[in-house]
């Protein structure tokens, strides 16, 4: 029966082509709201996040195409990096890293979306040193004030600054944030527009060897506004996986 609702070749399976469709229809998504803030699709980078569902759907979403995977929790993201060694997928941390954790992180990830403390920036730095590379970072920020969430509060960054400059071995190259729960769309895009302008105001203040060009905000409730007010990376999880058991 549902068969019929996909253009399946014979090797695919169901999940394979659910979320084949369904990353399609994220990027038309991606590409619409580009074109609305007068950017480009590929401005914008997918970042797939895949914490609700196993191995099997992130080799799928690396069948289709899409490489750049998400994790929320260290221990999940080196159990699926290492199932996945195999598959050339550049995996992002994007929830909360200990720093007891750091040690087995950083030879898996391209990005760490949440840098939230400066002893947390410390460990890293020391870390990438002893490994002798230099490993990209996102700032947290924690632009809706909800006291369940990590990440600097966004007065708090303005003073960092002259400190990453310190930081040998980490490349900060911007800031990262969540929209409240209870924000709504239109409390959402308030924030976002607030993330933005930090991240105007930091790069004009930033040490020279820093960029902070990487804004990363919005998910599948939200991903398009975040797009129209800037974003650079959004993250998407469950919307990738609609439509699955
Ligand atoms: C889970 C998660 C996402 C994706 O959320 P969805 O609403 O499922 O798209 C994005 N960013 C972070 C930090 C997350 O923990």
């Amino acid at each position: 029966m549902l068969q019929a609702c996909f253009a399946i070749d014979s090797d695919e399976t169901m999940v394979e082509a659910r979320i084949r469709e369904n990353l399609n229809r994220i990027h038309e998504r991606i590409a619409s709201a580009a074109q609305r803030s007068g950017r480009r699709a590929s401005d914008v980078q997918l970042v797939a996040v895949t914490k609700y569902v196993g191995v099997d759907e992130v080799r799928a979403l690396a069948a289709a195409g899409c490489r750049d995977i998400g994790e929320s929790r260290p221990q999940e993201l080196w159990r699926k990096a290492e199932a996945l060694s195999s598959e050339s997928i550049r995996w992002h941390l994007v929830g909360h890293l200990q720093r007891n954790k750091v040690r087995n992180t950083l030879p898996h990830v391209v990005l760490i979306h949440s840098a939230d403390s400066e002893r947390l920036l410390k460990s890293i730095d020391r870390e990438a040193q002893r490994l002798g590379s230099k490993t990209r970072v996102l700032l947290e920020v924690n632009v809706s004030g909800d006291t369940a969430k990590h990440g600097f509060a966004p007065d708090e960054v303005p003073s960092l600054l002259p400190q990453l400059a310190d930081l040998k071995s980490v490349e900060v190259c911007g800031i990262m944030a969540m929209a409240g729960l209870d924000s709504g769309p239109e409390g959402a895009r308030r924030e976002f527009v607030q993330l933005r302008a930090l991240r105007d105001q930091l790069r004009k203040n930033c040490p020279s060897q820093v960029s902070l060009d990487e804004l990363s905000m919005g998910m599948s409730g939200d991903f398009e506004i975040a797009i129209e007010e800037g974003a650079t990376i959004v993250r998407v999880g469950s919307a990738l996986f609609e439509g699955m058991e």
